[in-house]
């Protein structure tokens, strides 16, 4: 659809399968339900994921369902970070918040908490500029809040990126972040020789991947200068169910980084 239709007309469609969706799925009489707290909208269920060609089905297979907020398309991953704005609105600043890629659930927690954001990404066309994750254009301590989700998978090298990102953030910024996650990874795999998409698949799960990372992930936030708090989101609600997914890779951990020390709770996890 995306090759067919003009970028501007993309965002209206959207909203259409939303509504349309949001009736399909809606919470019937005797319903248990569950909850988008993206969105804030109360469903039957979430969708299933569409596993498509790009991705592999096997990795997939076990934790598809029940996975997709049927009107802002919210990922377990996206409502874990509403749980934790929910829970943390005023550690959120009031400008200065950066997101990359133009991710529709996140913009409704911001537009129904009247936050105002900038958008940015490479790729993304909807996005409000244009940026090079390891080359950014932004000042020193630009940022107040960076929203970074799944993105470090996709770049050449991740190291860089994660050194721009600390460059861009506020001294008393937040940068949230995840990234695949293979627990049975002691660290990150990455090889520059798997090129063709096939092999990108069967190797780090989806074709435009060039690494999965490992268990180590947090020493490696810690080692590139941030202080980390985990956000789980088996802690969350069961209302919120479906928590890990849509392929097993895709963890159900948050990573809240600063620069400085953790403020709010003095490092223990949520
Ligand atoms: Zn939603």
């Amino acid at each position: 659809m995306r090759k067919i239709l003009p970028e501007k007309l993309l965002t209206p469609l959207v909203e259409i399968n939303g509504k349309k969706n949001e009736w399909r799925y809606k919470k019937r009489r005797g319903e248990k339900g569950v909850l988008c707290l993206c969105c804030g909208k109360t469903f039957g269920s979430f969708m299933d994921f569409d596993i498509g060609a790009v991705y592999d089905a096997e990795r997939y297979a076990k934790t598809y369902r029940n996975k997709i907020c049927p009107y802002c398309g919210s990922f377990p991953r996206h409502r874990i970070i509403c749980y934790y704005f929910n829970k943390n609105k005023t550690a959120l600043p009031e400008k200065g918040i950066v997101m990359f890629g133009a991710e529709r659930s996140i913009k409704k927690w911001f537009d129904r908490n009247g936050c105002r954001y900038t958008t940015v990404d490479l790729f993304d066309r909807t996005a409000d500029v244009k940026v090079d994750i390891q080359n950014m254009q932004f000042p020193d301590k630009t940022w107040g809040l960076i929203i970074c989700n799944h993105v470090l998978e996709h770049v050449p090298d991740y190291k860089i990126a994660l050194r721009e990102l600390k460059r861009v953030l506020k001294d008393d910024g937040i940068l949230e972040l995840t990234v695949p996650t293979d627990k049975n990874l002691e660290t990150v795999y990455e090889d520059s020789s798997i090129v063709k998409k096939k092999d990108k698949i069967k190797h780090f799960g989806q074709s435009d991947h060039v690494r999965m990372f490992g268990n180590d992930f947090e020493k490696i936030l810690i080692e590139s200068g941030f202080s980390v708090e985990i956000v789980n989101g088996d802690n969350l609600p069961d209302e919120t169910a479906g928590i890990v997914g849509p392929a097993d890779y895709d963890d159900n951990r948050v990573y809240i980084c600063r620069t400085g020390n953790i403020q709010n709770d003095g490092g223990s996890r949520c």
